[in-house]
């Protein structure tokens, strides 16, 4: 069995404080070696500055940071610009995608889907950028039908990716058979799950019903049991993460990636109960 990769993802920070929290939060996770930290990319260039300061604080501590990059709202010459950035930086990964508008922002740009993207940094960048991309064993919302998706899937794949994180889930079943799917139109590419700790159940409602990952209602009905007990929702949370984690590996998932909203904490949890190497 090849080597799993693990990887952890951050926002950038919008102030002073949030930046010294974020440099702690590296610090701690970055004892378990990963392969990347990645932070992401506002769509429409909303974060671009704060997200290359991040990209360069990671780089100066030593570890591999992979820059999220989005599309929507943009036009060649600036992603030309922010790739000969990023390859002049000595930046190897790219995690490329679409994006969405942020409200009250309507022109499309230059691109309309990440597979544009993909294509547009292979055709200016060869084979300098490792490039994953976004994929949804729980179809994305905005998806014609599941088999649709798989084969916009592809397309990002034939375009050039190397490699795909996904969407968060807590059905490790719909996970198997979003790769049996792939597997089965010949896309050979490791799929990462990417997995969502957690910590606080009206946030994760809130995000979980924008990107269309679905809370189990077994998982909904005990965590809105619990009400303000914080402490009782992040024990029964590590316990149903820590068992979706175990049955991805066991499963030979080729990895994970952790979306740590910039706290170490959960995700150190979880690595602990997997006993992972620390
Ligand atoms: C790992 C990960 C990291 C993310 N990081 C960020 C981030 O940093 N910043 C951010 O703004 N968002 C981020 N997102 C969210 C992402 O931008 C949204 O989910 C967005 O709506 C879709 O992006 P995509 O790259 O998957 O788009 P695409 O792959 O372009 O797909 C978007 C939709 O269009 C459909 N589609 C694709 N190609 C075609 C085609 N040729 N014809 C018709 N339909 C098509 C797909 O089926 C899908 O429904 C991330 C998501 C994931 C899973």
């Amino acid at each position: 069995m090849s080597k799993q990769l693990f990887s952890f993802e951050f926002f950038p920070p919008q102030t002073p404080e949030g930046v010294v929290k974020l440099a702690a939060t590296r610090k701690q996770l970055g004892l378990f070696k990963p392969e990347f930290f990645s932070v992401t990319f506002g769509a429409g260039g909303s974060t671009q500055a704060r997200t290359l300061e991040t990209v360069q604080q990671i780089k100066a501590e030593g570890y591999n940071a992979a820059p999220h990059l989005s599309c929507v709202g943009s036009t060649r010459d600036n992603i030309r610009a922010m790739l000969n950035n990023y390859k002049d930086m000595g930046i190897k990964r790219i995690v490329a995608l679409r994006g969405d508008l942020p409200s009250g922002m309507h022109s499309i740009g230059e691109f309309q889907y990440a597979n544009e993207l993909v294509s547009f940094i292979r055709a200016q960048t060869g084979e300098h950028f490792h490039i994953e991309v976004a994929a949804y064993p729980e179809v994305h919302p905005q998806a014609r039908s599941a088999h649709d998706d798989i084969v916009n899937f592809k397309r990002k794949v034939s375009a050039g990716a190397d490699s795909a994180i996904t969407q968060y889930f807590y059905n490790a079943d719909g996970y198997f058979r979003f790769v049996e799917a792939c597997r089965k139109l010949g896309v050979t590419v490791p799929i990462v799950p990417g997995i969502m700790p957690i910590v606080k159940f009206a946030q994760l409602a809130r995000f979980s019903d924008a990107c269309g990952a679905e809370i189990p209602r077994w998982m909904r009905k005990t965590l809105e049991s619990y009400g303000d007990d914080n402490e009782s929702v992040q024990a029964f949370g590590l316990d149903v993460v820590t068992q979706l984690c175990e049955r991805l590996l066991a499963g030979g998932a080729p990895g994970l990636h952790f979306y740590t909203l910039n706290q170490a904490a959960p995700s150190q949890a979880i690595w602990k109960r997997l006993g992972l190497p620390q």
